[in-house]
């Protein structure tokens, strides 16, 4: 008895899992029966399987586009993507919008289209678009060890230079240098920067790099250079 009973909620668990599954839900959605006015009757008819890029890489930004909906009764229609990693987009006019995947893996995509008036008609599902999101291989190489002075005095200007860093998506490169003194230097688009130590000390200068296209990507920081400043 009870491995007929395991056979059967297994059957079952099986069945709820294909009707949530995406490939299964391609049916239109029935019109709200919860509202009294029946006399609308008010249907959405399905929406394009969206149209965009079936691969990326975590932190690219991705444009997905839908459209062919209509309702019945030629309302305005809206329309917003499901992203399946548990977000979507804002109900727009625009059949189109964009996004960037935080994380790798793959996400399975739809459209819903739903009445512009009425927010109470259910709304209608596309097919779904299979993405798949890789892990970013957006970088910035290390720069160089800073070259310059390495024993000074204090409240004298020096200069330190590097270089040598690159964006693999072939993007420009912005460097800042840090002194072992808070804070670092500004970021800027010469790989060179001045600094004066307010205090005699031993002070280790270090180089980084970061894209100027998508300005989070940063390199590691450089190995240091020694300074000494009496
Ligand atoms: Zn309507
Ligand atoms: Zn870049």
């Amino acid at each position: 008895m009870m491995s007929v009973l395991r056979v059967a909620l297994i059957c079952l668990s099986v069945l709820i899992l294909l009707t949530l599954g995406c490939s299964k839900s391609t049916d239109p959605t029935e019109p709200d029966t919860s509202s009294d006015d029946r006399s609308t009757a008010e249907t959405i008819s399905i929406p394009d399987k969206p149209s965009g890029p079936s691969s990326g890489e975590v932190g690219e930004s991705l444009e997905y586009t839908t459209g062919g909906a209509s309702s019945n009764l030629d309302h305005p229609i809206v329309y917003r993507f499901v992203w399946g990693d548990g977000t979507s987009s804002a109900w727009n006019s625009t059949p189109r919008a964009s996004r960037a995947y935080a994380t790798a893996g793959t996400f399975e995509v739809f459209a819903e289209a739903r009445c512009a008036d009425h927010p109470h008609v259910g709304a209608a599902r596309s097919e779904c678009l299979s993405v798949t999101i890789g892990a970013s291989t957006h970088t910035v190489s290390v720069p160089t060890t800073p070259t310059g002075a390495t024993f000074g005095s204090v409240n004298q200007t020096y200069t330190y230079n590097t270089g040598g860093a690159v964006c693999s998506h072939g993007h420009a490169v912005q460097f800042r240098f840090t002194w072992g003194v808070w804070p670092p230097s500004d970021w800027s688009n010469a790989p060179a920067a001045d600094y004066a130590w307010a205090a005699a000390g031993t002070y280790m200068v270090r180089a980084q790099a970061r894209c100027t296209d998508q300005t989070g990507i940063e390199s590691d920081w450089s190995e240091f250079l020694t300074v000494v400043i009496q």
